[in-house]
């Protein structure tokens, strides 16, 4: 099997699109204003509000005007190793954190700074290629498969390093989990080996934890406690804090890498300046937590995981093929049982088949061209946020248990637009 493919970089700069996420929201937003009921399955964004001792945080510091140093303020820096000590149990130094205007731009000053390849499991986060081709380097993809449990198995990243002429090239390996597009993530034994084969063939690992927080039962497991040396930990108050709009990405780097953080803190220093300052202020609060975002964090997590589940018992019963989801709130669907169907439909290939889905139904998904899967695969990415975060979560607050029907009743523009997907592939 090939199980590897370079990236074509012959591409110019201004030919690149816009985000595929960033394109299907405009034009679902079109379409609302025309007055079309639209299911929007495609935003990546959390549902909930930012907790509010976080909210209130920002208004206190609303006042902190003066310019930051490019690495952020030092009690947040702190307050990220600390949340990483103790929500990870890996030990981080604050003087090697970095802060930054969302994790997305701090990957990029990565790409920038690092001069080696960069590997990359898909399906995958649509950002990683487009960021490389934007600075023209060389990305190479390891394709994994719905049988693994879309997961990259120590054993195929073994081979393909094997089956590079140049073993100890330098790399970053990208790992995502819980993941997105597909929800899922990897159990103990597989971060372990995918460690030992990192640590072996030298590999830098870019740990990509945003949804580490999202992790439904609470049991994120960073890769970091088994390769500290040589992993990077990507994080944010975008998901687990519901701030995405506040722009605000942290990234923890071993010592030995502090060359590649002070690389890109210089960067930033040229470029962006620091993160907006009352933003960090508030950020502390978040980092440091308490009772209150743990309990945040508690309900948030109950909630994607029983609505994701009932979400995955619908689609999976209609004979979509699709796993139970673990963490974050995507889905990743595959529609191959249903090839012969679609194709008289004129549908072989993802973009189409998402393209009809808005059409016909009203309903948004992400095609899987669009997370580096092959073009003619009929996959794509559903998000399960399309509910009122604010108003499911005060509801789920009280409640010791969630009755049953709570999704049902709660989220019921979400599980109305599922049953939508499975009419119109009958
Ligand atoms: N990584 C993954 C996997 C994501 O889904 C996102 C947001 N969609 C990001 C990183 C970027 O998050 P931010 O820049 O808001 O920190």
């Amino acid at each position: 099997m090939n199980l590897s493919k370079h990236v074509s970089l012959d591409i110019n700069i201004r030919d690149i699109a816009m985000s595929p996420t960033m394109a299907i929201n405009d034009r679902v937003k079109v379409l609302k204003r025309e007055g079309k009921k639209i299911y929007d399955f495609g935003i990546g964004q959390s549902p909930f509000p930012v907790p509010t001792p976080v909210v209130d945080a920002l208004k206190l510091y609303a006042q902190e005007k003066d310019y930051l140093p490019a690495k952020g303020l030092p009690a947040l820096r702190e307050a990220v190793a600390g949340f990483h000590t103790i929500k990870d149990n890996v030990n981080v130094n604050p003087d090697y954190v970095l802060i930054g205007p969302g994790s997305k731009q701090l990957m990029f000053l990565l790409q920038i700074a690092f001069y080696g390849e960069i590997v990359v499991p898909t399906p995958c986060w649509v950002t990683y290629v487009p960021q490389a081709m934007i600075l023209g380097k060389k990305v190479r993809l390891i394709h994994t498969t719905f049988e693994d449990k879309w997961h990259m198995t120590a054993k195929a990243l073994t081979e393909f390093l094997e089956s590079e002429h140049d073993l100890y090239r330098p790399r970053i390996l990208v790992l995502n989990y819980p993941g997105n597009p597909d929800g899922l993530t990897y159990d103990k034994d597989e971060i372990k080996n995918i460690a030992d084969v990192a640590r072996k063939y030298e590999l830098i690992l870019l740990s990509d934890e945003i949804y580490g927080q999202l992790h439904h039962k609470g049991e994120h497991i960073s890769v970091a406690r088994f390769y500290p040396e040589g992993t990077i930990i990507s994080s944010g108050l975008s998901k687990w804090c519901g701030a995405g709009g506040w722009r605000l990405g942290t990234f923890a780097f071993p010592k030995d890498l502090d060359w590649l953080m002070d690389s890109m803190a210089s960067i930033a220093s040229e470029t962006y300046t620091s993160v907006c300052s009352p933003i960090q202020y508030a950020a502390v609060h978040a980092f440091k937590g308490g009772v209150s975002i743990e309990r945040y964090l508690w309900h948030s997590r109950r909630i994607l995981s029983v609505l994701g589940g009932e979400c995955y018992k619908i689609l999976h019963d209609a004979g979509i093929r699709i796993y139970p989801p673990e963490g974050g709130f995507y889905l990743f669907l595959d529609f191959t049982p249903f090839a012969e169907h679609l194709s008289k439909k004129g549908i072989y290939d993802s973009m189409t088949l998402c393209e009809q889905l808005l059409h016909e139904k009203g309903i948004a998904l992400i095609p899987g061209v669009a997370f580096e899967r092959p073009s003619t695969e009929l996959t794509a990415r559903l998000s399960y946020v399309n509910f009122n975060g604010t108003k499911t979560l005060t509801a789920s607050e009280p409640l010791d248990k969630l009755p049953e029907g709570f999704v049902m009743q709660m989220c019921e523009e979400t599980i109305e637009g599922i049953k939508m997907i499975t009419d119109w592939i009958k």
